[in-house]
């Protein structure tokens, strides 16, 4: 009889000694949700510069006190400072130049006031007058952005294991990056098993059903960043298991599908007992209570059940956090919804019961309610759902009305924030 294990312990042994992926260069465009491998150090100030903030006028503060609308300060305009170029001309006492957003603030000015502050509405685009009246008093450094104020030159900006998500990517490009040194993306073999199973472009003969599960395993292996190889779909015989699995060493992590529960033709297991090392574990999760783990040619295998619905969130449970290690990932654990049930949910299987369920937004917080279908081979129950709601193994009724855990479907760390 396998051993009996509950999803947290089990985790934990299939989690065991996995190290990240060894590193590669890749261009930025092509580095979104990848894991930084190195730090990076700012080698400049972001802005490098000292610029305005503001279309205006850059003046003294000095030359400002007492303006008001009734009684504007008159400076004379010497120069345009459009942003890219170098300032032309310096602000002497008295005098003002007429500057953009992300220009250089010229040498002498020490704030700038924004055109509303001024009589510059109402003036035609473009013109120059040799005055400006300005309405203001401000103090010095107001609508100024200091050189640096974003990232200074020598800060360590983003560390080594950081999930390059699109504001990262845009600090690398204003750093001058044009590529990143990333964790591997771990190949991933995915084998069905079953004589029943048939290629979904077959005809099907009777008694047999297609294949979801290469399909919907490849999916989550490219969503969660692996890289997914079918190796198709293997009979119910040690020879076509052992040939079809021959290829498979060469993946980062081997997937199969099927095949290791209990029935007579369930013979992966004893394929991968000969051909590895295999542990096999009935957990105490609903659905997909069969799991086989082991190695093979050196590298890890995950025996999912063959049911749809139990490949699925065993995969959810324990491939995906393998997925993510591989990659570099620090966080593979989901971030849980605490939401409010609002139907009664029964489990009276003893085990931990992941239920397929639809979360949504109420008024004073998060809502769940089970999807309709709940069977390990129903699909359209996935198909609906957003999260997974947990029934603890212990607990037989979560009745409505109160908070449950939710693993939402789908989620990628590092998207709440840097780890
Ligand atoms: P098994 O774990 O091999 O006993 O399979 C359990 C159930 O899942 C059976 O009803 C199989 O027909 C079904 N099944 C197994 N593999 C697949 C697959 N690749 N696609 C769809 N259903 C499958
Ligand atoms: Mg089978």
């Amino acid at each position: 009889m396998p051993h009996l294990i509950g999803v947290a312990e089990a985790q934990a042994l299939v989690l065991d000694g996995v190290a990240p992926l060894a590193t590669e260069i890749i261009p930025l465009l092509d580095a979104l949700g990848r894991v930084l491998a190195e730090d990076i150090v700012a080698d400049a100030d972001i802005p490098p510069f000292r610029n305005s903030a503001m279309d205006g006028y850059a003046v003294r503060a000095a030359d400002l006190a007492g303006a008001r609308r009734g009684t504007p300060v008159r400076l004379h305009v010497t120069a345009e400072g459009p942003a890219g170029y170098a300032p032309r001309g310096m602000v002497m006492p008295g005098t003002a130049i007429r500057i953009m957003t992300g220009a250089p603030l010229p040498p002498g000015a020490d704030t700038v006031v924004r055109f509303e502050d001024t009589d510059e509405t109402g003036r035609p685009a473009g013109s120059t007058r040799p005055e400006v009246e300005i309405y203001v008093e401000q103090p010095a450094w107001v609508n100024v952005r200091e050189a640096g104020e974003d990232i200074r030159a020598g800060a360590l900006v983003l560390r080594a294991g950081t999930v390059l998500h699109p504001p990262a990517l845009g600090i690398l490009a204003s750093l001058g990056r044009l590529t990143a040194t990333v964790y591997g993306r771990p190949s991933v073999a995915i084998l069905s098993t079953g004589d029943e199973v048939a290629y979904p472009g077959a005809t099907l003969r009777p008694g047999q059903i297609r294949d979801s599960n290469s399909y919907t395993l490849a999916a989550l292996v490219r969503h969660y960043g692996g890289v997914p190889r079918l190796l198709g779909i293997a009979r119910d015989s040690a020879a076509d298991l052992t040939s079809a699995l021959a290829a498979a060493c060469a993946a980062d992590l081997v997937l199969t599908s099927g095949g290791v529960s209990v029935g007579d033709y369930d013979m992966v297991k004893d394929v991968l007992r000969t051909q590895g090392a295999i542990r096999l574990w009935q957990v105490r999760m609903k659905p997909g209570r069969p799991l086989a783990f082991g190695r093979l040619g050196g590298k890890p295998f995950l025996g999912l059940p063959g049911n749809p619905v139990a490949a699925y969130v065993s995969f959810e449970l324990f491939a995906r956090p393998l997925i993510l290690l591989f990659q570099g990932h620090q966080e593979w654990r989901k971030a849980i919804i605490r939401a409010r049930l609002t139907e009664d949910v029964e489990n009276q299987s003893g085990r931990q019961h992941y239920v397929r369920a639809i979360v949504t937004q109420g008024p004073a917080g998060p809502l769940v309610r089970p999807a309709h279908e709940q069977g390990a081979g129903i699909l359209t129950s996935v198909l609906h759902a957003n999260g997974l709601l947990i029934v603890p193994e212990g607990v037989t009724n979560a009745a409505a009305g109160t908070l449950v855990d939710v693993e939402p479907l789908h989620w990628l760390p590092g998207l709440l924030g840097l780890p």
